[in-house]
């Protein structure tokens, strides 16, 4: 028997790999399970170049647990090996400084096991004991046995064996029992080993008998050795693809459709991408990508690999030129992976080009499931914005599509505003935007519908990327102000008229927690409303898009301002304004008048200090005449408030603007409700 150390320079590698990798420990299975495999392929290599010319037999790979032994045993029929080759490749653990790598590295049991060859020494993560029993392909051979209780110890000695290949037996130690479960290692084959390329048993077929589930003789094949995307596309079906991804998800819709691919240069990737339905939110999905790599599941993280927006896809993607087992950021870095990344991104790209052109109906009936990952998609890739410009659809009110150049086209004429910029109106809520939209209509200007999840960004990245184009909301102003044409006209009312109005209107707005009205005039088409509520564009953007973006809570917590437009052309706004000026003009008059001389007289006095440093007399001054204009503006104010209240009409044209806006609520709605039955 021969007796010898195993060739690694620390002390005790095992302990290192057993409380290192602890909490990957399960994936000893599957790198036992690719060895088999890959000792199998070899060997069917072999024989297509006629190296090896005895019978092949089944190649398939086992997996047996042997709970009264306490057992794991993972069998191939492949190329086996020698002596020599377990001298070679087992006992010779070549690296240096093992101790200080597993350290740096010890968070990510796949970059250590990869990296040096520890696949097989994987083992003793779970095993006390293992024990290699083997016979090589090659002619003549003697069957051998290895064997290694986690000591740096081993020891050799050749053994009868009849049958080629490998038997890797693994004593399972008392913390890792779970592995004699025959369903545990169910679910981890499951797992790994779902896709492999040479059939992999694992106990028996069962059968319903009696009342319950026994054995029957059968050998249960766990794995599909040809999965869907191995496979030619040209030989596949709709239906084919639709089955292999709910084999994949199972219990979820259809997806909306998919691209197969299949690159051999300058790198080798095959996979299936599916478009799934997308439910209304962009919650981290659960059912991800998953990676494989010769058939062999590597992980479902597929940060890196992937462009960050394809996280919203699913299915596989397969290739042995990822380099699996490096940390994550060392893989995105990596150049192979970046190019792998950016023939996805064109792929994708293309492959929804091709779908538009080819059957624009079909395309349009799936946009607004697709809409939310290729706005996704356009907004965080550059690449794939520029690729996507020209299969992107907006969608209007009425439920037609456009691409870009079709939308300029059909608007240009009518929504170019006076310094030659286009115009795009859009609205967010149909319902509660009804009245503006169908204003907006009537003047001949499409609404483009914007009530997807990311729209709000989206509508920034087209104004960045289309030329002289903006959006405004439908609701943002009144439909002359919109898209203007001339510049503003203004209105007729002198400056005690519009600091009434003001006073008068803005002591009837409700008071409502964080909202604030900006009163203004203009006049508009005497048969339009005579009050408007709008919204600022850029402020209500701006907090649209911090509701879901965490960054930008300091516009989430500004009030929502709201302008109140007045229209003085309208005749219930004149007949309010012509009695207020007969009830008030003599009470207000006065306090005008010494708001107007203060006001003079401050200005005296500021114009005397400029910028010189103010003298206690003229700080003095300054501040009594402040407080004395003050003193008349609120009086004035309350006057004039008094008045309004007095007056219900006035509270109910801006209670119907507020009605018209989805404003009015509550209190203020039943009190509206009131009063106007009993104006009736
Ligand atoms: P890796 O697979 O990354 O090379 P391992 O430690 O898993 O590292 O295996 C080391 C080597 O041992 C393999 O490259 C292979 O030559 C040999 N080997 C392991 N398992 C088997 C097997 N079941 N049959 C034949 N050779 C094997």
């Amino acid at each position: 028997m021969q007796k010898g150390q195993i060739g690694v320079t620390t002390e005790n590698i095992f302990p290192v790999i057993k409380k290192f990798l602890y909490s990957d420990h399960e994936i000893f299975l599957r790198e036992l399970v690719s060895n088999a495999i890959d000792a199998t392929q070899k060997l069917k290599t072999l024989a297509s170049f006629g190296e090896f010319k005895g019978e092949l037999g089944e190649m398939k790979v086992e997996v047996k647990v042997d709970k009264e032994a306490g057992t794991l045993t993972v069998s191939d029929h492949g190329i086996g090996m020698t002596a020599e080759d377990i001298e070679k490749y087992i006992n010779q653990i070549a690296f240096s400084g093992a101790e200080e790598f597993l350290n740096k590295y010890k968070d990510n049991a796949n970059s250590i096991i990869g990296h040096f060859g520890l696949g097989f020494y994987s083992a003793f993560m779970v095993a006390k004991k293992v024990e290699i029993r083997s016979l090589s392909y090659k002619d003549g051979s003697e069957a051998i046995k290895w064997e290694c209780d986690g000591s740096p110890e081993y020891s050799m000695e050749p053994i009868t064996k009849e049958s080629r290949g490998t038997d890797i037996i693994l004593y399972i130690d008392d913390d890792n029992k779970e592995f004699l479960e025959q369903a545990r290692i169910d679910t981890l084959l499951k797992k790994y080993c779902r896709f492999l390329p040479v059939p992999v048993v694992s106990g028996k077929e069962q059968e319903w008998k009696d009342g319950k589930y026994v054995d029957t003789d059968k050998d249960k094949v766990i794995n599909d050795t040809e999965p869907t995307w191995t496979k030619k596309p040209s030989e596949l079906t709709d239906e084919d693809y639709r089955k292999f991804y709910h084999e994949l998800y199972p219990g979820q819709e259809d997806p909306l459709f998919w691209i197969h691919l299949n690159v051999d240069y300058p790198f080798t990737l095959t996979g299936i991408l599916f478009f799934p339905k997308i439910k209304s939110n962009l919650e981290i999905r659960k059912d991800r990508i998953q990676l494989y790599c010769n058939q062999v599941y590597v992980t479902d993280s597929v940060e890196g690999v992937v462009p960050e927006f394809m996280m919203l896809l699913q299915g596989v993607i397969d290739s042995p030129d990822i380099p699996l087992n490096v940390s994550r950021s060392y893989l995105q870095s990596d150049t192979a992976v970046k190019k792998i990344s950016g023939y996805i991104t064109k792929k994708v790209a293309s492959r929804l080009e091709e779908l538009f052109k080819a059957n624009r109906a079909d395309f349009e009936s799936k946009w607004d499931d697709i809409k939310i990952f290729i706005e996704y998609g356009m907004l965080t890739d550059e690449k794939f914005c520029d690729a996507a410009m020209k299969f992107v659809l907006l969608k209007d009110t009425d439920n037609k599509y456009y691409t870009l150049d079709e939308y300029k086209t059909l608007v240009e004429a009518t929504q170019t505003d006076k310094d030659g910029n286009l115009v795009y109106i859009y609205a967010t809520d149909p319902t509660a935007q009804y009245n503006y939209i169908h204003t907006a209509n009537e003047k001949g200007y499409n609404i483009l519908l914007m009530d997807g999840q990311l729209d709000g960004h989206f509508i920034s990245m087209l104004e960045s990327k289309l030329d002289k184009t903006r959006f405004v909301r439908v609701d943002s102003d009144v439909v002359e102000n919109l898209i203007p044409k001339v510049d503003k006209k203004g209105t007729d009312l002198n400056a005690d008229q519009i600091s009434l109005l003001t006073t008068l209107f803005h002591s009837q707005v409700p008071k409502m927690e964080k909202s604030d009205f900006l009163v203004s005039f203009e006049s508009l088409d005497p048969a339009a409303n005579p009050i408007l509520i709008t919204q600022n564009e850029y402020m209500r953007r701006m907090k649209d898009m911090a509701a879901t973006q965490p960054g930008m809570s300091f516009y989430a917590e500004l009030p929502d301002n709201y302008n109140l437009i007045v229209n003085t052309s309208q005749p219930v706004i004149a007949k309010i304004l012509d009695e207020a000026e007969k009830a008030l003009d003599d009470k207000i008059a006065p306090l005008r008048k010494a708001m107007n001389e203060g006001n003079e007289q401050l200005s005296a006095i500021r114009a005397e200090i400029k910028d010189n440093k103010p003298t206690d007399e003229q700080s003095e001054k300054e501040k009594a005449l402040m407080q004395e204009v003050d003193k008349s503006r609120k009086e004035q104010e309350e006057i004039i408030g008094k008045y309004a209240s007095e007056k219900p009409i006035i509270k109910q044209v801006i209670d119907i603007a507020l009605l018209g806006n989805g404003l009015l609520q509550g209190r203020d709605l039943s009190e509206f409700i009131k009063r106007s039955i009993s104006m009736l």
